[in-house]
């Protein structure tokens, strides 16, 4: 098992885009099975690469932890493209592993269909709702660089302003691996 540090709100890859991968190779399989420990060893139910200084565009998903998803098998999203949002949004009170003890509702389209790329690098379509629809927006986000507390209101932005600071300057204790300030 090889956990890799989790960037957190501030580091400047998190504002990248991410690169398109072009090719299956030992790292990016390396890369892939790095994620889904570190995901794991946070409890969380998505990362994405940039959350562990990763330029290329992936993330890993992995939702069984929550009660009524507990047959959900994890998945792999590489080169994703959100192709279509129903018009029905939800709200959700979401978490992120790089903005540690910050929670905000976020305003989402409940449904989603997402063209991806499996971890064999085959062409896939995935219509989703709710909680895995929710996650595959956050995570695909994060590949734009875009952090869910960029989509709240400004009054609550600057409310988390303090917080935000205070994991930037790594003034928040966290559980697991962390990236160095300034490194990514
Ligand atoms: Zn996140």
């Amino acid at each position: 098992m090889s956990l890799l540090p989790v960037t957190l709100y501030g580091d400047k890859i998190l504002r990248h885009k991410a690169k398109k991968v072009e090719k299956l190779d030992i790292e990016l399989i390396t890369l892939i099975k790095n994620m889904f420990d570190t995901m794991y060893n946070a409890d969380g139910i998505g990362l994405a690469a940039n959350q562990v200084g990763s330029p290329k565009s992936v993330f890993v998903v992995d939702i069984s932890p929550v009660k009524e998803y507990s047959k959900f098998e994890p998945m792999v999203f590489i080169n994703p493209l959100i192709i279509e949002s129903s018009e029905e949004t939800i709200g959700y009170e979401e978490g992120c592993l790089s903005i540690p003890d910050v929670r905000a509702e976020v305003i989402r389209p409940k449904r989603v269909k997402v063209k991806f790329l499996s971890s064999d690098l085959k062409e896939q379509i995935l219509e989703a709702d709710d909680l895995l629809a929710r996650v595959i927006q956050h995570e695909y986000d994060h590949l734009q660089g875009i952090y869910f507390t960029d989509k709240i209101s400004e009054e609550e932005q600057k409310k988390l302003k303090k917080d935000l600071n205070k994991i930037k300057n790594r003034k928040t204790k966290v559980d697991y691996p962390v990236s160095e300030k300034g490194i990514y």
